[in-house]
């Protein structure tokens, strides 16, 4: 067990942290802080994701995958700005979801342009009354001939307002125990019509989330990928993956709000001494590093168990609420160390702890992880 980056992943992390200070935050700062990103620089932003090589990192190599390990992607993530990471995490899961199953004339259409970043896919599941019962959707298939019609509302979908491509999750009719069987359904905007509304965040307020109306949307029938009743595998391999490296995302901000907290107590003086140097200061700043560290090897770990092949459910979903949690309550003890400082705006920590609670939901909240992870422990599901 080596805890040390080998000398390839150093390089690399460097690198993703040099895009990311030279090239990506001046991108992001030259837009409204407060405002969706336009789908310009979106673009911009991809163009450098995909010259780096992360715009397709899980998509199998024979298809012009990256050939990144977990980890290593986990190692890049980290670095990224967190609204840039959460935008190619959708985009990157859903190349996946849309390759394993397509048409070999619709894949030849469209994977080039999603790995090398020109398109822009999400992929849109939850709905008003199906969140994290995600198997339980409305949104309706309907064949006639040669083409398919989708009628239904999505909600939080990432991407949407600045994508080319929707993977939608649609019913195509129901089971024997009377439950929706899910069909991938891709959706290209510049041949079908949505509704898009796009629904402001609390954090992460440069991001993308929408609701999507689907009235008779129509697609031809190649458009379907897979076969019914696979998309809930599709989503769930991308769950795994995608929960650890949320978890770094949120860890990455917690790191910043620690950062901004140890430079205050070591200038900041009170009774005569700065407050670095007072025991119940030094307490806080331990039970931070102590927060961060065991969450990062947690979610490295669970990286590491999937490039193995072995099953994560549990240990990914662990991963993701662990570090999500810390990352919230270390943001909330370097606001404190902060003082009246720390509910300013100038330090931007109350911006770092909206943003950091934006990933508590995402691919799984808090009690929904604990439930899998729950299940891994018992053998038992408990949300039924
Ligand atoms: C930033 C962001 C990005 C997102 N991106 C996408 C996307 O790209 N595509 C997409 O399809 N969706 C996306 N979502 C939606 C996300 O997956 C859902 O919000 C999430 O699954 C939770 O669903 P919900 O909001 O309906 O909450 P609910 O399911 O209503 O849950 C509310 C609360 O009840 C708890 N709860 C639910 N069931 C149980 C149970 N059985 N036992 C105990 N507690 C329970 C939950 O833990 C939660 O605390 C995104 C959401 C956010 C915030």
């Amino acid at each position: 067990m080596i805890f040390e980056l080998n000398s390839d992943q150093a390089m690399l992390a460097d690198a993703a942290r040099r895009l990311s200070e030279e090239t990506l935050a001046p991108i992001l700062s030259r837009e409204p802080a407060d405002a969706p990103l336009p789908k310009a620089a979106m673009l911009e932003i991809y163009g450098h994701l995909a010259d780096f090589g992360i715009t397709a990192a899980r998509l199998p190599e024979e298809f012009g995958g990256s050939g990144l390990s977990m980890l290593d992607y986990g190692l890049i993530m980290e670095q990224l700005p967190p609204v840039v990471a959460l935008s190619l995490l959708s985009h990157d899961g859903s190349t996946v979801r849309f390759n394993a199953g397509a048409d070999p004339g619709v894949r030849e259409t469209y994977l080039a342009a999603f790995r090398e970043g020109r398109k822009i896919i999400c992929t849109a599941n939850s709905e008003p009354n199906a969140g994290s019962d995600s198997n339980t959707i409305s949104t309706r298939l309907e064949i006639e001939g040669d083409r398919a019609f989708i009628t239904g509302t999505k909600m939080w979908i990432t991407n949407a307002s600045i994508c080319d491509c929707m993977i939608v999750s649609c019913s195509a009719g129901n089971d024997d125990h009377g439950r929706p069987v899910p069909q991938r359904v891709l959706v290209d905007l510049s041949q079908s019509r949505v509704g898009l509304h796009e629904t402001a965040l609390a954090g992460l307020k440069q991001g993308h989330l929408c609701e999507v109306t689907f009235d008779r949307t129509e697609v031809p029938v190649t458009h379907l990928i897979g076969s019914p009743g696979d998309a809930g595998k599709y989503m769930t391999v991308v769950w795994n993956a995608n929960r650890p490296l949320i978890g770094l995302m949120a860890l990455g901000i917690a790191r910043r709000a620690y950062n901004i907290a140890l430079a205050h107590v070591t200038d900041r003086r009170q009774f005569g001494a700065p407050l670095s140097a007072r025991q119940l200061v030094q307490q806080d700043l331990s039970d931070m590093e102590a927060a961060l560290t065991s969450a990062r090897l947690t979610c490295l770990m669970a990286l590491a168990t999937l490039d193995t092949g072995a099953r994560s459910n549990g240990l990914s979903a662990m991963a993701k609420r662990l570090a999500t949690e810390n990352a919230n309550r270390v943001i909330h003890l370097a606001m404190q160390l902060c003082g009246g400082m720390g509910i300013t705006e100038e330090l931007g920590l109350a911006q770092l702890w909206a943003d950091a609670r934006v990933f508590q939901v995402p691919d799984g909240t808090q009690g929904i992880l604990a439930l899998i992870h729950g299940r891994d422990i018992t053998g038992t599901a408990a949300w039924r």
